[in-house]
């Protein structure tokens, strides 16, 4: 069998680039040291710092396109470096938090009007906006269809009741993807029906109770209690009608990132058996 010389350059060139992302964002991550872990989980500080450092870098929109201030670059590349903040000794506690600013924009980059676009993608790419992820309920964990959290229009605004749980982030998030469902639940087509807003996440109308847990300590997780929360017409993500679909688009490459995290972890246990530089 031939070797097509040209095929070898491109994946050479392919392998080079990725090493660059891994190396850079091994550096910037290796900039905090297990000491400022060990705070942060201690005090169950949000790690602001690291999430600037990385903001401020560009890293935060690295899925993001260009002309929203992104990087434009892909799935790989967001895994290496989600492996590679988890592999630095900041684990779930720095993975996570950065995570959670490149995944929940998906369904606007992919669905949302060009208003939405330019109102929120370029600021969760600056670290400015910090967006909650609202799907889980109580009474609906793996099975989206059974959620209960309704909206209801009311002329160009939305009405949304309902109750979230397992939120990440929303302590300090201005903003909240929420799914709600829109039309009752049909048996026949049970994931239709669900419509995802980018609604603010409006102290006075949202109760946000911090869920007590084990692990990741700086990362909060919550309950969010909705009540009357209105949201204009212009925030809906795409078509009526349509969310759940659009969530699977962020929910899917999302799993192979969290996977890579993970490793990120078993490579850092590996390190420090090892000897290899974890800085303490
Ligand atoms: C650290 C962390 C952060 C999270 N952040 C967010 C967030 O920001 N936003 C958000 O919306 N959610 C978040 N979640 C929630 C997460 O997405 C849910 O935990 C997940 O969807 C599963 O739901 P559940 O925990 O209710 O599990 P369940 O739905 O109760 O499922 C538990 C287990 O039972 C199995 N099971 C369920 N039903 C059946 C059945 N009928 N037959 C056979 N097996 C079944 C499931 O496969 C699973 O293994 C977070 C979770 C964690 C742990």
């Amino acid at each position: 069998m031939s070797t097509n010389p040209d095929y070898i350059e491109v994946l050479e060139a392919r392998e080079s680039a990725l090493s660059e992302i891994r190396e850079a964002a091994s550096r910037l991550a290796r900039r905090f040291p297990l000491r400022y872990w060990l705070e942060c989980d201690k005090e169950e500080k949000y790690p602001w710092d690291f999430v600037n450092t990385f903001a401020d870098a560009g890293w935060l929109g690295i899925l993001l396109p260009k002309a929203y201030g992104g990087m434009n670059l892909g799935l790989t590349e967001a895994a290496i470096m989600l492996s590679e903040i988890a592999r630095s000794g900041a684990g779930m506690s720095g993975a996570s938090d950065i995570h959670f600013y490149v995944f929940p924009p998906q369904p606007i980059v992919r669905h949302g009007s060009e208003d939405l676009k330019r109102r929120i993608l370029p600021e969760m790419a600056k670290g400015k906006l910090l967006m909650a992820f609202g799907v889980t309920e109580p009474t609906a964990g793996v099975d989206t269809s059974r959620i209960r959290t309704k909206a209801e229009r009311r002329g160009d605004r939305w009405v949304i009741n309902g109750q979230k749980v397992w939120t990440t982030n929303a302590q300090n998030a201005k903003k909240i993807l929420l799914l709600a469902r829109t039309s009752p639940r049909d048996e026949a087509r049970p994931l239709d029906g669900m419509t995802l807003f980018v609604a603010d996440l409006d102290r006075k109308h949202c109760d946000v109770r911090i869920i007590d847990k084990l692990g990741r300590a700086p990362v909060d997780s919550n309950e969010v209690f909705i009540d009357g929360l209105e949201v204009a017409d212009q925030d809906v993500v795409g078509e009526v009608g349509r969310g759940f679909y659009y969530l699977v688009d962020g929910l899917n490459p999302e799993r192979v990132v969290v996977a890579t995290e993970g490793i990120g972890i078993g490579r850092a246990a590996l390190d420090l058996a090892t000897g290899y530089a974890i800085r303490a």
